[in-house]
C-alpha cells in the first residue's frame, strides 16, 4: 500500500464476517484497500471472496462487523445509495438497447437528459468509439464486458467492484483485458476490487493482492512480494508453483542448515517463516525457476556454495519459451524445474540423472506442521 495515496477514500472493513445458518463463509476479517489501488481478492472456489465483494457493495448482509468508505459507515446503507458499482461476469446488457443507450443508462435514470457527452467519453475511454450503435449480441464477448466497465463507471463511483469479470472469456482475451482493465483503472484513479480465482490475473492486474483460504485472508501483499515470500504452503503452492523440501534443522544462526535428502541445504534465516531449533522440522520452497539442471556426470562443475540435490528426470514438457522438468529425489517425489530455452541442452531427457543446484538465498522456509499439499488441488480445479 503506497502511502502517497490519501486515505480520505479508503474502503475499510472491520470484523467483517458472513455466517449461513452454522456455516461461515468470511471468518471476522480486517482488511484496508487504499483509495485509487487496484486490489484483488484471490482464492479457490468456495473460499468467500465473492461474499466479502458482496458486503462491500451492500448486496449481502453483513453477520457481523462494519464497512466504511472514505471514514463513513456505510455498513447499514442499501446498494443503490452506496458509491459503488459491481461489474458481473455475465455482464448484464439490456440486449434491445444499444451500446450508448447501455452506457448512458445510469445517466438516464437520473434525470440527466443530455448524456451524449459523457457516453462518448466513456466509450473513448473503454475503446468503443466505432460501436456505438451496435446491440450487445453483436459484439464480442470482451467488447460487452467493456460496454459493462463504461456503463458502470458512467456513474462516477468511488469504487468499482469486479466479480470474476473476466470468467466468461478464452485465455488469449482475458489476457488482453486484463491488460485493459488495467489501463482503464490507471487512467480513472478509481479504486477497482477485483474477485478472481486466477491467480495470473491477480498478479497482473492489482497493486495489492489479498489471498483468500476458507473464509479467511491468508496473507495479503503485493504480487512479487507474496510470490517471493509466501508465509504459508497454501500460498506457496497457490500462487505458481513451490517445490517444498521436508528436512530437519540441523543448525540455524544467520543462514540455517537443513539435512534433507541425505544432503545438506541452507537458506538465510531472515527468510525462515517458522520457528527454527536444531532438531526441528522444516519445510524449504524454491521456486522451479530458481533451480539449475546439471548432468549427473557434469556435476561439480557449478559454482560453490549452492544448494544441490540428486535426481532423475522422470517427465519433460517443452513449452516453448522454457522446458519444464520433473526429477524424481530422496529430497522430493517431483521436484520442477524450468528452464528458459536459451540453447538446447543435450543430455536432458527422462531417465537422465541430473544435479539440481540453485543459491540459497532463492530458499524460504515454511512451518512443518502445515500441510505440505495446501493449494495444491485448488490449482489444478482452477485451470
Ligand atoms: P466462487 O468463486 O465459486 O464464487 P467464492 O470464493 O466467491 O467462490 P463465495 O461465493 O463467497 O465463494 O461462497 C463462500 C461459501 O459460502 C461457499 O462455501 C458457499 O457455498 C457458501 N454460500 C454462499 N452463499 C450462500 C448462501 N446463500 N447460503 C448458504 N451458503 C452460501
Amino acid at each position: 500500500m503506497t502511502q502517497q495515496q490519501t486515505a480520505g477514500g479508503d474502503v475499510r472493513l472491520t470484523g467483517i464476517s458472513k455466517t449461513y445458518g452454522s456455516f461461515t463463509a468470511v471468518h471476522p476479517l480486517d482488511l484496508t484497500v487504499p483509495q485509487g489501488s487496484f486490489f484483488a481478492l484471490l482464492g479457490a472456489s468456495g473460499c468467500g471472496k465473492t461474499t466479502t465483494l458482496r458486503m462491500i457493495a451492500g448486496l449481502e448482509e453483513a453477520t457481523t462487523g462494519t464497512v466504511t468508505l472514505g471514514g463513513r459507515d456505510i455498513t447499514a446503507l442499501p446498494p443503490y445509495k452506496r458509491p459503488v458499482n459491481t461489474v458481473f461476469q455475465s455482464y448484464a446488457l439490456f440486449p434491445h438497447l444499444d451500446v450508448t443507450e447501455n452506457v448512458a443508462f445510469g445517466l438516464r435514470r437520473r434525470g440527466v437528459k443530455a448524456v451524449r457527452k459523457q457516453v462518448g467519453e466513456m466509450l473513448d475511454l473503454v475503446q468503443l468509439g466505432d460501436f456505438a450503435h451496435r446491440r450487445p449480441h453483436q459484439l464480442s464477448g470482451g467488447q460487452q464486458q467493456r460496454v459493462a466497465v463504461a456503463r458502470a463507471l458512467i456513474n462516477h463511483p468511488q469504487v468499482l467492484l469486479l466479480d470474476e469479470p473476466l470468467g466468461a472469456l478464452d485465455l488469449k482475451l482475458r489476457r488482453q483485458m486484463q491488460l485493459e482493465l488495467k489501463r482503464i483503472q490507471t487512467e480513472v484513479g478509481i479504486t477497482f476490487v477485483h474477485v478472481t480465482h486466477d491467480q495470473e490475473e491477480a498478479m497482473t492486474m492489482a497493486d495489492t493482492v489479498a489471498v483468500m483460504n476458507g473464509g479467511r485472508v491468508e496473507q495479503l501483499g503485493a504480487p512479487a512480494d507474496l510470490y517471493e515470500n509466501p508465509r504459508t504452503t497454501f500460498v506457496a503452492n497457490f500462487l505458481g508453483t513451490s517445490n517444498l523440501i521436508e528436512g530437519e534443522i540441523v543448525s540455524t544462526s544467520t543462514e540455517i542448515v537443513v539435512s534433507a535428502g541425505g544432503g545438506k541445504l541452507r537458506l538465510p534465516g531472515s527468510r525462515c517463516q517458522a520457528p527454527a531449533t536444531s532438531g526441528g522440522r522444516l519445510l524449504l520452497g524454491i521456486r522451479p525457476e530458481k533451480i539449475s539442471l546439471a548432468r549427473a556426470e557434469d556435476a561439480g562443475a557449478e559454482a560453490e556454495g549452492r544448494n544441490r540435490v540428486a535426481g532423475r528426470i522422470t517427465d519433460s514438457s517443452f513449452i516453448g519459451v522454457s522446458t519444464q522438468y520433473v526429477v524424481e529425489s530422496p529430497a522430493g517425489e517431483a521436484l520442477h524445474v524450468y528452464e528458459q530455452n536459451v540453447e538446447h541442452r543435450a543430455g536432458l531427457a527422462p531417465g537422465a540423472e541430473v544435479v539440481l543446484h540453485w543459491n540459497p538465498d532463492h530458499t524460504f522456509g515454511l512451518d512443518a506442521a502445515q500441510d505440505i499439499a495446501a493449494g495444491v488441488e485448488s490449482v489444478e480445479d482452477a485451470a
